[in-house]
C-alpha cells in the first residue's frame, strides 16, 4: 500500500495556480466549481479546493508531477456525465479536480481520412460532427454525447447505441497520448491497424477510469459513413418475441443490423406523458417495444427493403404484434427519441434504483423474468423499467418506486434490491458493469465477483503505473 495521500498545502495549490493561470484554477470560494462537484444523478455529492483546467498536456503533465511529489489526489475529469461516482471529489475536500475540457484541438486526420486524432476535451457529439466532416463516421454514439467527452468516453470505455455494430470505445481507438501519474507523458499516438510489438498499452489505459495515466489526445478509427438507414420500431408480446426479433433481423441483415434496442410499456408510458411531441407509434399498448437501425452502403434502398420485409415475415410468424418502418428522417429520429429520452423520462416516476448490467442474450429473457421476481421481493409495488441494448445483452435495468412510496425510503433499498439483482446477473455468467464502469459504486463489489488473481494482477498494474496512488483513488480498486 502508499502511503497515505496528503492534503494540498497552500504552496501547492499556489504552485498548480501557477501552471494553468488565475482564470483556470477555481479555488473552493470560486461558485464556478459547483459544476465539477455532483454528478448527473446527484449521487454523489464532494469538495475540493482545486478545480484546475489545464489547456495543454504539457500543463496536464505539471500538474500531475507537481501532485505526485507532494502526494496529492487527482480526479480527472471530462464532460462530467459518468454515472458511477468516478469523475466527481470526495466529500474530504482533499482531492484535486482535473478538469481536460479545455484540451479541444482536433490535431489532424490522415490523407486516406481513416483516423483522426483528437484531444480529450471534444464533446463526442463534436467528434462526430468532425467525422462528418470528412465524409466520415465515428461511430461511438450515446444519448449523452452533447455534453459526455471523448476522453471521458476513453478513459470509461463507454457503450452506447453504436456497439452493437462498431463495438464499445475500445474497438474505435488506434492510439493514446496519456500523461503518467509522475507527469511523464506517453505518446503512443499512432494510426496503425496493425502493430503487435508487445504488451498493448493503450488497452491498459482505455477503460481505467483514470487510476493509471490521464487520456489527453487519442487517435481514432473512422469508418465509411452508411448511404442509408432504415429505422424500425416494432410492438411485441413478450420477451422471447424480442429475442425471436433480434435472431431473425441477425440472419436477414447480418452486418447491416447496426442498432436494436429495447423498451419496456412503462417506459414509452413516462416518454410520451413527460417528453414534449414524443407520441406513442402505436393504436394500442403493447408490453414490450425494439427499435432497430438496418444500414447501407448504396442509397438505393435496400435497407428499408430489408426492414419492411424483416418486419412483415416477423408479423406473419406471429413474433410483432405491430410494426412501422420510419418513412423519413424526422420519422427515425422521433422513434430514437423514444428511446433516448428514457432515463431523463423516468425521473418522472420517482426515485429509481439503476443497474448497468449484461447477460449472454439468449439468457435476456429469464433474466428480466427473474430480476422482476428478485426486485418484488425486496420492495413490493416497485415498476422495473429494463430497456437498452438488447442486441448487446445489456441491460439497464432501472426500477422506479412504488406509486405511493417515500422516495428516500426507496432509495433506502438501493443496496439489497442492487445485490438481488447482481446476485441474479452473476449466477448467469453476466457483468454486473456492462458500459458505466465501476468508479466508486460498484468498487466493492468488484473485489467480491473477480477472482483473487485478476484482483491481484489490477492491484499490481495501478502499483506500478501510480506507485503513490494519487490518480483517482478509491475508484475501481
Ligand atoms: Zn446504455
Amino acid at each position: 500500500m502508499p502511503n497515505p495521500l496528503a492534503i494540498p498545502s497552500p504552496e501547492l495549490i499556489a504552485r498548480l495556480g501557477t501552471i494553468v493561470g488565475p482564470a483556470h484554477a477555481l479555488g473552493a470560494d470560486d461558485e464556478r466549481q459547483a459544476a465539477y462537484l455532483v454528478e448527473p444523478r446527484g449521487k454523489y455529492r464532494g469538495r475540493t479546493p482545486l478545480v484546475l483546467r489545464p489547456g495543454s498536456t504539457a500543463e496536464v503533465a505539471a500538474i500531475a508531477a507537481a501532485c505526485n511529489e507532494a502526494r496529492v489526489a487527482l480526479v480527472p475529469q471530462s464532460g462530467n456525465t459518468g454515472l458511477v461516482g468516478g469523475q466527481t471529489p470526495g466529500e474530504d475536500g482533499a482531492e484535486i479536480v482535473l478538469s481536460l475540457g479545455r484540451l479541444r484541438q482536433i490535431r489532424g486526420v490522415d490523407q486516406a481520412r481513416t483516423s483522426m486524432i483528437v484531444e480529450a476535451g471534444l464533446t463526442l457529439a463534436e467528434v462526430r460532427a468532425a467525422a462528418e466532416r470528412e465524409g466520415r463516421l465515428f461511430p461511438l454514439s450515446m444519448a449523452s454525447e452533447g455534453s459526455c467527452q471523448i476522453g471521458g468516453n476513453l478513459a470509461t470505455n463507454a457503450g452506447g447505441v453504436g456497439v452493437l455494430a462498431h463495438g464499445n470505445a475500445r474497438q474505435q481507438v488506434l492510439g493514446l497520448e496519456v500523461v503518467l501519474a509522475d507527469g511523464r507523458v506517453w505518446d503512443g499516438l499512432r494510426t496503425l491497424k496493425k502493430d503487435n510489438t508487445g504488451y498493448d498499452l493503450r488497452d491498459l489505459f482505455i477503460g481505467c477510469e483514470g487510476t493509471l495515466g490521464i487520456i489527453t489526445a487519442a487517435a481514432l478509427k473512422l469508418v465509411p459513413r452508411p448511404a442509408e438507414v432504415a429505422t424500425a420500431f416494432a410492438a411485441l408480446s413478450r420477451l422471447e418475441d424480442v429475442l425471436a426479433l433480434f435472431q431473425h433481423a441477425e440472419a436477414m441483415a447480418g452486418g447491416a443490423l447496426t442498432a436494436f434496442e429495447f423498451l419496456p410499456r412503462f417506459g414509452i408510458e413516462v416518454v410520451t406523458q413527460h417528453v414534449p411531441g414524443a407520441r406513442d407509434p402505436f393504436p394500442d399498448p403493447h408490453p414490450w417495444y425494439v427499435l432497430l437501425d438496418i444500414s447501407g452502403s448504396t442509397a438505393d434502398g435496400t435497407a428499408e427493403r430489408t426492414a419492411l420485409t424483416l418486419m412483415a415475415e416477423a408479423a406473419a410468424a406471429g413474433i410483432v404484434a405491430d410494426a412501422t418502418v420510419a418513412d423519413s428522417l424526422a420519422r427515425a429520429r422521433a422513434l430514437w427519441r423514444l428511446r433516448e429520452a428514457m432515463s431523463e423520462a423516468q425521473k418522472h416516476a420517482g426515485g429509481s434504483i439503476k443497474h448497468d448490467i449484461s447477460v449472454p442474450v439468449p439468457l435476456l429473457p429469464a433474466f428480466i423474468a427473474g430480476a422482476g421476481c428478485v426486485v418484488e421481493r425486496v420492495c413490493p409495488g416497485a415498476r422495473p423499467m429494463p430497456f437498452g441494448h438488447f442486441g448487446d445483452g445489456n441491460v439497464h435495468y432501472n426500477v422506479s418506486q412504488p406509486r405511493d412510496m417515500d422516495t428516500a425510503r426507496f432509495l433506502a433499498l438501493w443496496q439489497p434490491m442492487q445485490d438481488a439483482v447482481h446476485g441474479l446477473v452473476v449466477e448467469m455468467g453476466g457483468s454486473i458493469s456492462a458500459e458505466h464502469g465501476i468508479g466508486r459504486m460498484k468498487r466493492d463489489e468488484l473485489a467480491r465477483v473477480k477472482s483473487a488473481v485478476e484482483l491481484d494482477l489490477m492491484r499490481s498494474l495501478k502499483a506500478a503505473l501510480d506507485p503513490n496512488g494519487i490518480l483517482n483513488p478509491g475508484r475501481v480498486l
